[in-house]
């Protein structure tokens, strides 16, 4: 059985049902804090912290459903919140995650896989970012998601645990067949905020910068859809049940939209105009995130179905309507 962390929220609740898919036996452990208890798919849920050791102690002993591996997606995510509020992004996304693995230890699984993000790399020279290119996070999410990478290097070093870094670029979109969806509260990430414009939910959407050196002036980023994401963490799986060591992998789509860009397709897809204010940079924002995918799609054979951003924007809309 794979125990997926955060499974109740965006990424973790469609990777669930992928693996349910794919013929996978479940657990979910999540808080719920920022989770939905209806995107629980399996029937084996732990309403929790993964900080809480006896908790894991019960989850990882039981004979019944013995764990080989863990999926973790629980995370705080949003680069401005972390910015204001570093404190806590390092207790839940670092401190938590070291119980975790410490449990994980002390119970001999080892077999880990985790969602990092592209907000490692920072400022970069070059686009696109391969797993090679230099490191520097521009804000605490992304610190915080960089000193577990190197944790995991550690304790792959000192206990033999095996990982599957993906780093992230970012994750959108939603289940083609409707049942799960984009659900954050509040919402701060750019396409479901400019649905939620077209859909009259929301009086306009704030550019945030249009003095960046890209050709529009505002930030791009490499959107790729959530199914994706779940199908790599299936390849991840079976990469680390294969015995095959460790490693790092981006995942993207490997094309750049400007933030304009995008609020364009999603007036095309949906038919409206949405009004826009020009704002002020976002604290802790790179200017380009474009990935190279190449080690996912070579050593994975993992390929992207669903990452245009026309069907990304389409799937998003769709799980958007009542
Ligand atoms: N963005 C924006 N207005 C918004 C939300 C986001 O201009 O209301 C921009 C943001 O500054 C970034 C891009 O859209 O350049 C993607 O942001 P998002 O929060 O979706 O993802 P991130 O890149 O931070 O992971």
């Amino acid at each position: 059985m794979i125990l997926v962390t955060g499974g109740a929220g965006y990424i973790g609740s469609h990777c669930v049902k992928s693996l349910m898919k794919k013929g996978y036996e479940v657990a979910v452990l999540d808080n719920l804090s920022r989770g939905h208890r209806d995107a629980v798919l399996t029937p084996h849920f732990f309403e929790g912290s993964i900080g809480d050791a006896s908790l894991l102690s019960k989850i990882f002993s039981s004979s019944s459903k013995k764990i080989s591996a863990v999926m973790h997606f629980s995370a705080w995510t949003y680069v401005g919140e972390s910015v204001e509020k570093p404190a806590e992004y390092y207790q839940n996304n670092v401190a938590q995650t070291l119980a975790l693995l410490t449990a994980m230890r002390d119970h001999g699984i080892k077999q880990f896989i985790f969602s990092s993000t592209c907000a490692t790399y920072g400022d970069v020279q070059k686009i696109p970012i391969t797993e090679d290119t230099p490191i520097g996070p521009l804000n605490p999410y992304g610190h915080s998601k960089r000193m577990v990478e190197l944790i995991l290097a550690d304790f792959d070093r000192a206990y033999g645990m095996k990982h599957c870094i993906f780093r992230y670029f970012n994750a959108a979109g939603a289940d083609p067949e409707g049942q799960l969806a984009e659900r954050h509260d509040p919402e701060t990430h750019l396409i479901p905020i400019v649905l939620q414009v077209a859909s009259g939910t929301r009086s306009h959407v704030s550019i945030f910068g249009t003095d960046y050196p890209t050709p529009d002036g505002t930030c791009i980023r490499d959107y790729i859809h959530v199914n994706d994401l779940s199908d790599a963490h299936i390849l991840g799986i079976e990469y680390l049940e294969a015995g095959k060591p460790s490693n790092i992998f981006n995942l993207g789509s490997e094309t750049g939209f400007s933030v304009r860009e995008v609020i364009k397709m999603c007036e095309q897809v949906t038919g409206k105009k949405v009004p826009v204010k020009e704002a002020a940079r976002r604290a802790g924002d790179a200017p380009r995130l474009v990935a190279d995918s190449t080690r996912a799609k070579t050593v994975l054979g993992w390929k992207t179905k669903l990452s245009d951003i026309q069907t990304i924007v389409k799937t998003a809309w769709a799980s958007m309507k009542p």
